[in-house]
């Protein structure tokens, strides 16, 4: 299938591993025009360097003035940005009792506001120019809660509402958007995660690996380039008659059905 992305602009919000990096290498292999921000420079210019003439801008995207600088460097290397993949680390893991207020901002900032602002400084020329994608990188988390992720929960649906909300207001420009929810997917992050609960539990690594994949209906965790192909299909020009949905990634993870 063709997804019509030579030449097109897209910028990957925190791109620099796992997820956003997977989605930022797929629109490269596709012939996008990709930039892709995070904050350690270092990592940055690793991801960047697997993909030939793409850019890294450094970006934290908690910071509502560095995600308008990233975007307006995106636009001055590149044009207009097309396609707009909100992405971010997930916020802190714990009960509720366990949270305090800075917390609860502070994943607002990272989960909410970054995709907020992101969007609301990429839509206008969207809009103009009648033709625009925005894909959020959510988790299956909306579906169905995820047993102690408190703040990702609860934040991740106001996500959604805000996306569901602004897919019909930009609906009449030609503006698609949509949400990615993964489940669990084999990231550096997530083997930290394993390791530690095996550490925890007394286990082994594999063992805790196990016990999540037999939760799983495929019987096996997802890979990122899996999540990336969802991504990159939903920004394309194959995708022309979906706005609004939120489709889990999830080797059926999810029981219920929507
Ligand atoms: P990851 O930890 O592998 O990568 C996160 C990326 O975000 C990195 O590039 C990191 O540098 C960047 N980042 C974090 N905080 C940032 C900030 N303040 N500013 C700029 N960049 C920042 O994560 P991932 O597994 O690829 O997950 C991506 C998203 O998908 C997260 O929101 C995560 O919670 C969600 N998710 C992941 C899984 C999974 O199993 N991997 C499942 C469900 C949802």
């Amino acid at each position: 299938m063709d997804l019509g992305l030579e030449g097109r602009v897209a910028f990957v919000m925190a791109g620099s591993d796992g997820i956003g990096l997977a989605t930022a290498q797929r629109l490269h292999a596709e012939g996008a025009r990709v930039a892709i921000c995070a904050r350690d420079p270092e990592r940055l210019a690793a991801a960047s360097a697997t993909m030939p003439g793409s850019r890294a801008v450094r970006c934290d995207v908690t910071r509502a003035s560095e995600i308008d600088d990233a975007v307006e460097q995106v636009v001055t290397a590149f044009g207009p940005i097309e396609m707009l993949i909100n992405n971010a680390g997930g916020p802190k893991p714990g009960p509720i009792d366990s949270l305090s207020d800075a917390d609860w901002q502070a994943a607002v900032d990272l989960t909410l506001m970054s995709a907020v602002r992101a969007s609301r400084a990429v839509l206008p020329a969207m809009r103009a120019a009648r033709w625009g994608r925005i894909v959020t990188i959510s988790s299956y988390g909306v579906k169905q809660p995820v047993p102690g992720l408190s703040l990702s929960n609860s934040i991740r649906m106001a996500v959604l509402g805000w996306a569901k909300t602004l897919a019909e207001q930009v609906a009449p420009d030609n503006v698609l958007v949509n949400t990615v929810c993964p489940g669990w997917t084999r990231t550096a992050r997530v083997d930290q995660l394993v390791a530690s609960r095996a550490k925890a539990e007394g286990r082994s690594g594999e063992a805790v690996s196990k016990a999540i994949a037999d939760t799983i209906p495929l019987g096996r965790l997802g890979e990122v380039e899996e999540i990336a192909n969802v991504v990159a299909f939903l920004a394309s020009d194959a995708a022309t008659y979906l706005t609004g949905t939120a489709i889990q990634v999830d080797g059926g993870l999810v029981r219920g059905y929507a």
